[in-house]
């Protein structure tokens, strides 16, 4: 184990190689965008108990999103988020600047080929291919034993599964559950900007999950009629849906009968504030 009497805020990629070469026993590392809520503390709690250091990232990288005022609007807290984090139990906070992370030199991208393209790709070009970029220069960096992702972003995680099994990536990633709030609105940075009549209607996202859910506990194996039940609801709450989808829970290929388990998938616009979320049915 590192001994790190207090929290430690690293800027450089020299700086925090140099301190995680002191580092005996496991190092677990937790990728954010920062504005950190109780989502993300789950996924740190998990890596403290799991392992001796825990490296927290913050970086909102900006090639990820495909609108610029989404990535300028995106929600800032440094204060709050070192504080959550320190009380967490993290070790190392990792937040470089851009050009840290992305010298002027930099061309290189990752593409998972079909997991990257499909959903988030489709309505999101190029998005999957930027986190799957930044994820492996972070664990190349960091060399964690352990990785920790939610699986609110499923895709993402699906993506990042693939990715370190096909490159022998010397890391294990460990996924944890959606953590959502009384009402079952899964929790979001996103969700900073949604006021309280949109939050109603956002609930419309979980209604739908837990209606497809329900009507697949029960036997029905239609994954149209499940869609169209989940449709209406997203509907009835005034979501602008960008895709709703049954999927296979590990190639996300869409199935048309449901047979053991499947994924419902939803991303749908809350005015102009877009949610994802995501269900094993
Ligand atoms: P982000 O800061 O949005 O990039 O998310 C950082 C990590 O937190 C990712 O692995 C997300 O999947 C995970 N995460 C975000 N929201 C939740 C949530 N509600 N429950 C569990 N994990 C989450």
């Amino acid at each position: 184990m590192l001994q790190i009497e207090e929290m430690r805020l690293i800027k450089t990629v020299k700086e925090l190689k140099t301190i995680l070469a002191a580092a005996t026993g496991s190092v677990g590392l937790v990728p954010t965008m920062g504005a950190i809520h109780q989502g993300h503390v789950a996924l740190l709690t998990k890596a403290r108990s799991d392992c001796g250091t825990v490296v927290a990232s913050i970086f909102v990288n900006p090639h990820q999103f495909n609108i610029k005022n989404d990535y300028l609007n995106y929600p800032k807290n440094l204060s709050t988020d070192l504080e959550i984090m320190e009380n967490s139990g993290v070790d190392i906070v990792f937040k470089p600047n851009i050009e840290e992370i992305y010298p002027n030199s930099f061309t290189t991208t990752v593409n998972v080929k079909s997991l990257s393209d499909r959903l988030e790709g489709a309505f999101r070009p190029g998005h999957l291919d930027s986190v799957a970029t930044i994820v492996i220069k972070l664990l190349n960096i960091c060399q964690p034993n352990f990785v920790y992702f939610g699986q609110k972003d499923i895709q993402q995680l699906l993506m990042i599964k693939r990715m370190i099994i096909d490159l022998n990536i010397q890391t294990n990633l460990v996924s944890i559950d959606t953590v959502r709030d009384k009402d079952g609105l899964a929790l979001s940075s996103r969700n900073n900007h949604l006021t309280e009549a949109q939050k109603q209607s956002a609930l419309g996202l979980y209604s739908s999950l837990k209606s497809a859910s329900n009507l697949s506990r029960n036997g029905e194996k239609s994954a149209n009629k499940i869609k169209s039940e989940m449709e209406q609801i997203l509907l009835s709450h005034n979501l602008d849906i960008d895709y709703l989808a049954i999927c296979d829970s590990e190639t996300l290929d869409e199935v048309t009968y449901i047979n053991g388990a499947a994924l419902a998938v939803i991303a749908a616009y809350c005015g102009n504030i877009r949610l994802i979320d995501n269900m094993l049915i």
